[in-house]
């Protein structure tokens, strides 16, 4: 099997997915490239039952290299993050809750608290169009610049990363602050952080070690 290791994490992290509640069911998609090939999670599989072998390896084309189902339909989108964003390896797309309140308000996520800057200067909104195109593709990258996150409007969330650790890890921050952003929301006006805070905030986020790369379930695996 290629791309053993990528593959098992594809698994682990929708795993992960599944018990922090940011998708239900066959919700949401996630993968993570290796050089030129990316493996990304098959299209109607419950997380629950998934295994490595399920995980479709496909070129930056989306040709299937190796695997028998169908990669995610949001394939395409994960591809043109890829081929727009060099500095990234991971693509996490989730229907978390809140997030899809922001989205289906069409609100970007100011940074009000400082778990936001994680994501970068603000999570933008990338207008609405039909899942599964190349036009949601478009707009995705277009809307997300060089940030790591992006709300896709009457959706949900996108976030990237180095590792899917980091874009898995994005995507819960993202949902914990579109949480309290609703709930400061309904009850006045959350101050903002300014230019100088963020840049404080930004600054010790590189230092705090979020990015560990730790994790014991991946050792012993073929890259
Ligand atoms: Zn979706």
């Amino acid at each position: 099997m290629i791309l053993e290791k990528a593959r098992y994490e594809v698994v682990l992290f929708g795993k992960k997915l599944i018990d922090k509640g940011l998708v239900a069911g066959t919700g949401g998609n996630l993968s993570l490239r290796v050089g030129d090939l990316v493996a990304v999670s098959p299209s109607g599989v419950e997380y629950e039952t998934m295994v490595p072998e399920d995980v479709v390896v496909t070129d930056m084309n989306g040709k299937t290299v190796e695997g028998c189902l169908k990669p995610s339909s949001e394939t395409p989108l994960h591809l043109a993050l890829y081929s727009s964003r060099g500095d990234i390896s991971a693509v996490v797309h989730t229907h978390s809750t809140y997030a899809c309140v922001m989205a289906c308000l069409g609100w970007e996520l100011p940074v009000f608290h400082y778990l936001v800057a994680l994501a970068g200067k603000k999570v933008p909104v990338a207008p609405y169009a039909c899942f599964g195109t190349s036009a949601l593709a478009g707009n995705v990258v277009a809307s997300i610049g060089e940030e790591k996150a992006v709300l896709m409007e009457n959706h949900g969330l996108v976030t990237v990363g180095g590792s899917l650790r980091e874009a898995f890890m994005l995507a819960e921050a993202v949902e914990f602050a579109s949480k309290v952003f609703a709930h400061a929301r309904s009850l006045g006006s959350p101050r903002l952080l300014d230019g100088e805070e963020i840049g404080e905030v930004v600054n010790a986020l590189q230092h705090y070690g979020f990015y560990g790369e730790n994790d014991d379930d991946l050792k012993g695996l073929k890259e």
